[in-house]
C-alpha cells in the first residue's frame, strides 16, 4: 500500500492542490523510507508532518484531522508529492484524463438532453413538416440514408414520437405533410 492508496481520494486531490500551491514549506529525507517537513494549513497554521512510504499509516501530522490517528491526511500527501515529483506528474496526468473523459460524457449527455428537449418542444406536426420538407430536398440516395437515420432515432426515442398520439387523434387529416410514419418505411 502506498501513501496515495492509503489516503482518501479527497485527501489526495487536496494534497496535490497544496503541493501545486507551494504549501509545503520544507522537506527533508530522514532515512530510506521517511521524510519530514512543514506544511502550511488553510488558516495560516503550520503543521509538522512525517511520512513513511514503507508504512503509510505510520505517518504523522499535527493537523486536527490526523493528530493521534492512523490516517493519511492532505498534508502528508503534499509532502509525498514534494519528495516524489514524478508521482505528482503521474497524478496530474490521471486528473487530466479523468477530466477529458468527464467532459466527453458530459458533452454527450447534454447533447442527448438537448435533442430530447427539442423533440418535446417542437409540436409533432411542425416536426413532421420540418422532416418532410428536408426529406423532399434530398437525392433518392440521401433520402434512403435519411430514412435510416430517422428510423434509428425513432427506435432510440420511440416514446417521444408516440407520446403525443393522443393529442393528434382529433386533428383533421389531409392538411399538412403526411405522417412521417407513412413515408419513412
Ligand atoms: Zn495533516
Amino acid at each position: 500500500m502506498s501513501i496515495l492508496t492509503a489516503a482518501s481520494s479527497k485527501s489526495v486531490f487536496k494534497g496535490y492542490d497544496y503541493y501545486t500551491r507551494k504549501k509545503v514549506l520544507s522537506a527533508c529525507q530522514l532515512d530510506e523510507s521517511r521524510w519530514a517537513g512543514q506544511v502550511s494549513g488553510s488558516n495560516g497554521e503550520t503543521y509538522d508532518v512525517t511520512i513513511d512510504i514503507r508504512h503509510p499509516r505510520k505517518g504523522r501530522c499535527s493537523c486536527p484531522f490526523a493528530d493521534g490517528r492512523q490516517v493519511v491526511c492532505k498534508h502528508m500527501v503534499a509532502l509525498f508529492f514534494t519528495a516524489f515529483p514524478d508521482e505528482a506528474e503521474k497524478y496530474r496526468q490521471e486528473l487530466e484524463e479523468q477530466t477529458a473523459l468527464e467532459n466527453t460524457v458530459f458533452q454527450m449527455a447534454s447533447n442527448l438532453a438537448e435533442i430530447h428537449s427539442i423533440l418535446h418542444e417542437v409540436p409533432r406536426g411542425a416536426l413532421e413538416e420540418m422532416l418532410f420538407a428536408f426529406f423532399t430536398t434530398l437525392s433518392p440516395e440521401d433520402q434512403l440514408e435519411f430514412k435510416e437515420t430517422l428510423l434509428g432515432i425513432a427506435e432510440e426515442y420511440g416514446q417521444l414520437f408516440e407520446d403525443e398520439e393522443e393529442d393528434d387523434e382529433d386533428e383533421e387529416e389531409g392538411d399538412g405533410p403526411p405522417k412521417w410514419t407513412t413515408w419513412i418505411s
